[in-house]
Formats: structure tokens, C-alpha cells, sequence
């Protein structure tokens, strides 16, 4: 007999959770704090969603998107999880970046940066001063039509390295472009700026065992291996899903689901009306990655001096295009020193990461897409070794991810790393008016997305969740 997953689930919850990214993890963690009766289904057989690591022979751990986030997310983890969580959040203090236009090491805090632009730069401080100002003034309800190329010509026209050093990191981070709204990039950045990079000690598989405690503390009935394969919106409002073949009801489902998975696969265009449907196929989704993912020998050592993040390029220019190539001249390195993971064996590694096309690996017969990731592997020991020297005699385990592999563990269509463009917050937040308890929180429109934005939409979502449910009760 196969395993039953949803052994002695109950037949009805007040809200059902689909997905556990975090977004899907703190809504479900709000409602369940909430007093409402939860059932999270998760289809893989871990939660976190891409905040995920695996393990390899020898103690190798590898985190996936475990490379930097902003000190917001201290005081989320402080108000949506636990003490403990937040003060696990440390700060990454070596930031590198090594390209043809110049070579530094900073904090990536506002006031490094206020004094790299002006020393090292030579840009006016008045321009620097009102650059950042306009940055941190921006909110969700500024003009949508400006865009991040035209922000940077107003205040460094024909600055190709100002423009590189500041944009290049912002890419990486949330695959916002300079022809994305310029609003996706000032917020985002400023969120760095205020303090710096961040991360997790102990690792994404501390974080989210944390997390899963938290949960089971406050009620939340947890199932992973659950495929949610339909949602049942007739009528315009939700009723049940369909899990593993069973059906549950519920007064509300929260979708962490890609947005577009979402509305076409699980609900089904038939329940929202025609204008609805056309605002969400135009929604685009944000690019996937590559990463290569490398542990050194367990009697190896990085110096870390070597630094915690590097955005590293060979390319002569900072252009969209090259970032996104199956020709890689970017790579950003993360480096896990033994204080990563303090609890377990000292071990060094390294990930690599490059924006990617999905389209790219998409269709690649099996024997080629075999080749490529070995090919990706070898140029990434090739350009590392820049930074490491010796790297391939000094290597343990070598291995490759690819938008495929994103896409085959998290269902994100086309494996995208941050969900979808500016657009799909709109068609995100619509989804309610359209069928009544059907919600959805997860990476949509470059803000909302992050470790940081996933869990903030979460926390948004779950208080409109109880607030609805609270109305249905009371009428
Ligand atoms: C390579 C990479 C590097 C990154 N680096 C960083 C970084 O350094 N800093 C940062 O802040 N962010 C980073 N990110 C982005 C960040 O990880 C994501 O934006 C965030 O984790 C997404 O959270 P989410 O809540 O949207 O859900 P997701 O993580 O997308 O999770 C959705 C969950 O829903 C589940 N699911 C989907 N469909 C179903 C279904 N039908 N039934 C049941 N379950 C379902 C999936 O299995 C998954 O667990 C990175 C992402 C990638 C890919």
C-alpha cells in the first residue's frame, strides 16, 4: 500500500495552504497563531519551497537561495516567527565585485556606498545624496512609468560603471532589469542599503526545522509529498481542493503557488472574468538561474578575505542581455565558510549563481542537457579559480541546477527564480474579487518576492484571509 499523506487529515479546515515556500509557510504560521483551524499541503517532500539546501556525502550541505537578504527580515522573523529565528540573522560584511570597470570590496550599506561613489567614483556628493533619498523615498503608488535606466540617467547620465555597480547586485537579487520600473529596483535596493546584506546562521535547514516547529506549536496540520491538483471555484467561490485524489473543504485557500499556476492550472480560467484572464496571461515571469554548486575537501579552507558574496564579470559592459546568456560572463559566488553552519562539520563551499533563460534548457535532449551542465560545471572551475586558487585539486563534490530543475521541484513555471514582473502583484491581488476566498501570496512583481518579500506578502494575505473569514462569520 502506498502511504497515505493525509492520514487522519480532518475533511474540512478553515484555510487551506497551497505550498510552503515562505510565503506559504508565514501565512500559514499568522492564520494558525490566529486561532484558524490550517492545513498546509506541500507537494515536495520538504518544505521551504526554493528556500531549500541538500546534502551530499562527506557533510557537504548546500544551500540554494541562501545568498543575501536585507535586515527586514530581522524584524519580520521577530514578528511573524520567533526570538530565536531573528537572532540568527547575521550580517555578511565582505561584498566584492571584480569586473573590467573596477575591482572593490564593500559593506553595501548606504554610507560605504555614499563614500565609494564620491572617493572612488568621483561623483558629485549632491547627486549621490539625492540618488539615494529618491530611492528610499519610492512606494508602491509612485509613477509605474519610469523606468530604472531612466532613474540612473537622471542622476548619472553616461556613468556606465555607476550604473553596473549599483543596478548589478539588484539583478542578481530579484531579476528586475533596467527596463523594469524603476519603483522594482528603488525599493528593493534601499532595503539593502539601510544595513547591508544579511543571512542565516545554521542554514536554510535550520531555518525552515525552526519554522516547522513554530508551526506544529500553533496548530498547523503539515503535509508534504500533497500535490493540490484542483481547486473548486464554482460558483465564484471556493469550496474544496483536490489532494492526492482526496477532497477538503475549506472557507478559504491561499495559494503559494506560481500566480499563473495558480488561475490556469489549479482554479481554471472559467471562474474569473475575460478581462481578468487577459491581465493574466500577459503577466511575464521573471528569469530562472544556473548554479553550480561546489564543496572543498573537508581539510581545505577559503582565506575570507576571499569575501561572502562576489559579483564577478568578465563582460566590458553592464547589459540585460549578457546577464541572462547561455555564454556566462557573470557569475556571482557565494562562499559558506565553516561559521555558515557553526553546529555542524567545518566545511567550505562555494555556489555559483547566473541568471538564466528557461528557454535555453528547456528542450535539450537528455544527452545534451547532460553535457551542458558538465560543461557549465567545468567553465565555472575554470573562472573560480581566480578567486580560489588551485580550485579543481581542492574540490570534493561538483555539481549543476538549471531553470529545469527549479521548475521540476517548485512547480514555478519556466523554473522562475522570483516569480513574475512588475504585473502580476495587480492580477495577484485581484484574485479575491474575482472568487470569493481563493487568495494567492508568493514572488510577483519584484517586490514581493525574496526571502524577504515572499514573507511579507504571506503576512499581508494571511491578515486578509482572517479578516474575511472573520466577516463570514459575523453575517
Ligand atoms: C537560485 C536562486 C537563488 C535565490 N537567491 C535569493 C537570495 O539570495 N535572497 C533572496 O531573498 N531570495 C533569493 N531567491 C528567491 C527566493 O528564494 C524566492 O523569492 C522565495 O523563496 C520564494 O518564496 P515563495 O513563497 O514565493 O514560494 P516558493 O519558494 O516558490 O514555493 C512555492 C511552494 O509551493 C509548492 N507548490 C507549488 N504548487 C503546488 C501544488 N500544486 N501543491 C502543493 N504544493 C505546491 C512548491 O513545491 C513550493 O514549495 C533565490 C531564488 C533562486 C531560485
Amino acid at each position: 500500500m502506498p502511504r497515505d499523506f493525509l492520514q487522519n487529515a480532518r475533511d474540512r479546515y478553515d484555510v487551506i495552504v497551497v505550498g510552503a515556500g515562505l510565503a506559504g509557510l508565514t501565512a500559514a504560521n499568522i492564520l494558525g497563531r490566529a486561532g484558524r483551524s490550517v492545513l498546509l499541503l506541500e507537494q515536495h517532500y520538504k518544505l521551504g519551497g526554493m528556500a531549500t539546501w541538500f546534502k551530499r556525502p562527506g557533510g557537504h550541505i548546500f544551500d540554494i537561495s541562501l545568498h543575501g537578504f536585507p535586515y527586514g527580515m530581522v524584524k519580520s522573523c521577530r514578528r511573524y516567527w520567533t526570538a530565536e529565528i531573528a537572532d540568527s540573522i547575521v550580517q555578511l560584511k565582505n561584498i566584492r565585485f571584480d569586473n573590467p570597470m573596477f575591482s572593490i570590496t564593500t559593506t553595501f550599506n548606504r554610507e560605504d556606498f555614499t563614500k565609494l561613489l564620491i572617493d572612488d567614483f568621483r561623483v558629485d556628493a549632491q547627486a549621490v545624496n539625492d540618488f539615494f533619498d529618491t530611492a528610499r523615498g519610492m512606494n508602491f503608488y509612485d509613477d509605474q512609468g519610469t523606468t530604472t535606466r531612466e532613474l540612473f540617467d537622471r542622476f548619472f547620465p553616461g556613468r556606465e560603471d555607476v550604473i553596473r555597480l549599483l543596478m548589478e547586485p539588484i539583478t542578481y537579487a530579484n531579476g528586475s532589469t533596467l527596463e523594469d520600473p524603476a519603483i522594482s529596483y528603488g525599493i528593493v535596493f534601499s532595503n539593502f542599503m539601510s544595513k547591508g546584506v544579511f543571512t542565516f546562521q545554521g542554514g536554510t535547514d535550520r531555518l525552515i526545522h525552526l519554522m516547522e516547529e513554530e508551526l506544529k506549536r500553533n496548530g498547523v496540520d503539515i503535509r508534504i509529498n500533497a500535490n493540490v491538483e484542483h481547486i473548486d471555484c464554482r460558483g465564484g467561490r471556493v469550496h474544496s481542493v483536490t489532494v492526492n485524489g482526496r477532497t477538503i473543504a475549506a472557507g478559504a485557500v491561499l495559494s503559494n503557488s506560481n500566480l499563473k499556476q495558480t488561475i490556469f492550472n489549479l482554479a481554471g480560467e472559467e471562474y474569473f472574468d475575460k478581462k481578468f484572464i487577459d491581465e493574466a496571461r500577459a503577466v511575464r515571469l521573471n528569469n530562472s538561474s544556473t548554479q553550480v554548486y561546489m564543496a572543498l575537501k573537508p581539510d581545505e579552507q577559503i582565506d575570507e578575505s576571499t569575501g561572502d558574496l562576489l559579483f564577478s564579470s568578465t563582460a566590458p559592459l553592464f547589459r540585460t542581455e549578457l546577464l541572462l546568456s547561455r555564454d556566462i560572463t557573470s557569475r556571482t559566488y557565494s562562499f559558506y565558510y565553516p561559521r555558515t553552519r557553526p553546529q555542524g562539520r567545518p566545511r567550505c563551499l562555494i555556489v555559483s549563481s547566473t541568471n538564466a533563460r528557461y528557454e535555453d534548457w528547456a528542450d535539450l535532449p537528455e544527452d545534451q542537457y547532460e553535457a551542458s551542465k558538465r560543461d557549465l560545471c567545468e567553465t565555472t572551475l575554470d573562472a573560480l579559480d581566480k578567486y580560489v586558487p588551485n580550485i579543481r585539486q581542492r574540490v570534493d563534490h561538483v555539481e549543476a541546477s538549471t531553470p529545469r530543475t527549479f521548475q521540476h521541484y517548485t512547480q514555478h513555471l519556466a523554473g522562475a527564480s522570483f516569480g513574475t514582473k512588475f504585473e502580476g502583484l495587480a492580477v495577484s491581488r485581484a484574485i479575491p474579487q474575482q472568487v470569493k476566498g481563493l487568495y494567492h501570496a508568493g514572488s510577483v512583481g519584484i517586490i514581493m518576492s525574496g526571502w524577504l518579500g515572499a514573507m511579507n506578502y504571506g503576512v499581508i494575505v494571511a491578515n486578509e484571509v482572517d479578516n474575511a473569514l472573520m466577516a463570514t462569520a459575523r453575517s
